[in-house]
């Protein structure tokens, strides 16, 4: 049988990177098989994101282009799933009626059976739902680009109600996954070869509050990862400050395959923009939880999100998000312009920034962001970090590449059997986004002869 030719375009988080691996893994089941060339592919998937202004944009020009492709080739169908979807619902159809599939976030699960009905049917297909179908996620087939690193989803939504973030109205409400359908998907993974998982959440640090009764928390779930042999390291993303408990940074400084690497947002410096983004934290309580962390798990590498040009963001309040990262000294931060978003609050609030404001801050911010991250690269040159190999360089294919528990990206020349191990990397120099090293020698003491 012929195989039909499968393209698909994830855009946005690790969610959508996940939802993109059960998509491909279920209908590869249909006789796809994955192409990167959309010219000549039968279905052109996009896994849209919403969560900014620029984020929609791009979605609708790639829109645009595949129309013209489509125009020329009446064979190729078009399908759009993800947060755009999930948020606008009919919309897409309206506005691009050459469409022929469109579903939701929720729906990832059912993608097969969709395809086969918009193969089958006249007109466009859509199914968008706001309930989670079932929890079998796990049990679905998955095609990951990784034979090493695997992305697990420990929940789906999230209950905050951040007044600029649209994630609730594309994710829905939060629903944490009963801990063994996570635990029997990462034993699963360890089975095949994999070492080490990222638990994935919009709010890690909550799962389990959606509980009834409410009997395990993330540091219970870490522990029991942490007892999975086979795997050897774990990271998470991302965590909100508020659900940050003392308990979960114990349970990072005694479990020994948590990674000493963690994301933690914190959006602006000053209190009264955190009260308006509706954080539920002050500036001196997310400095408190960060020296915590610190103690706790004293080589730790930080990373953030921030926002700049928050409605009525003064420019005093700016330079106390600029001194908060002046204060941590993040190894890097993800920095966004504010912007709208549909059916949240922060749109109708007054004194909104100009544009050009909001890219003044936003470039001060990166230049000095840059010189921090830097700075916090160069103690690596000269000392060996234990690498676990992902693969080949995609820079220099020469190379592989890997990344320190803290989670810097290393590069460096050795042969593709060391492709899923753990191995002592000597850093030679580093850069600003990455680390280049050679294999360290590790000693070995010849037997000692006894007469
Ligand atoms: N759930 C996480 C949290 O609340 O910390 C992350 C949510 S979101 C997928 C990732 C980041 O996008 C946010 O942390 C925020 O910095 C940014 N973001 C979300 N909505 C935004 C908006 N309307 N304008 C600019 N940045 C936004």
């Amino acid at each position: 049988m012929v195989k039909k030719k499968l393209a698909i375009k994830t855009y946005g988080c690790q969610m959508n990177v996940y939802d993109s691996e059960r998509i491909i893994g279920l209908l590869q089941q249909a006789d796809y098989e994955l192409t990167d060339d959309v010219q000549q592919a039968h279905l052109v998937l996009l896994n849209t994101c919403s969560v900014r202004e620029k984020a929609d944009q791009k979605f609708y020009s790639e829109l645009g282009r595949l129309k013209r492709v489509k125009q020329q080739r009446s064979d190729m169908l078009i399908g759009v799933c993800g947060c755009i979807p999930q948020r606008a619902r009919g919309e897409i159809l309206e506005r691009a009626p050459y469409v022929d599939l469109v579903f939701g976030t929720l729906n990832v699960s059912r993608v097969l059976e969709l395809v086969r009905q918009m193969e089958e049917s006249d007109g466009p297909v859509m199914e968008i739902t706001d309930k989670v179908l079932d929890d079998d996620l796990g049990a679905l087939p998955v095609t990951r680009d990784s034979h090493v690193t695997a992305f697990v989803s420990v929940m789906h939504g999230c209950n905050k109600r951040c007044s600029f973030c649209v994630v609730p109205n594309t994710r829905g409400p939060q629903v944490s996954r009963p801990m063994p359908v996570i635990l029997d998907e990462i034993r699963h993974l360890a089975r095949a070869g994999y070492k080490e998982v990222t638990l994935l959440g919009q709010n890690v640090d909550a799962y389990g509050v959606d509980f009834r009764p409410r009997s395990i928390d993330f540091a219970d779930l870490l522990e029991a990862v942490n007892a999975i042999e086979g795997i050897e390291r774990i990271r998470f993303v991302t965590s909100h400050p508020l659900d940050f408990t003392q308990r979960l940074i114990d349970a990072m400084a005694s479990l020994d395959k948590v990674c000493e690497s963690l994301h933690l947002p914190f959006q602006a410096g000053a209190d009264r923009i955190l009260k308006l983004m509706r954080r539920g934290y002050t500036a001196a309580g997310y400095r408190d939880l960060i020296s915590r962390i610190r103690e706790a798990v004293p080589d730790i590498a930080l990373t953030t999100d921030v926002i700049v040009g928050f409605p009525g963001e003064t420019e005093a309040e700016f330079l106390q998000t600029r001194r908060m990262l002046e204060w941590v000294r993040y190894d890097s931060i993800f920095l966004f312009n504010y912007s709208d978003r549909p059916d949240t609050v922060a749109p109708g609030m007054p004194d909104q920034i100009p544009h050009a404001v909001k890219q003044r801050r936003f470039d001060g911010l990166i230049n000095m962001q840059k010189r921090i991250s830097l700075a916090a690269n160069l103690p690596y040159e000269g000392q060996t970090f234990e690498v676990l190999v992902e693969g080949p360089s995609k820079k220099n294919s020469a190379k592989l590449t890997g990344r320190t528990r803290t989670n810097k990206i290393v590069n460096f020349s050795g042969d593709d059997a060391l492709i899923g191990t753990l191995v002592p990397v000597h850093i030679t120099h580093a850069g600003l986004y990455a680390l280049d090293g050679e294999l360290a020698v590790v000693a070995t003491f010849p037997p000692v002869l006894i007469s």
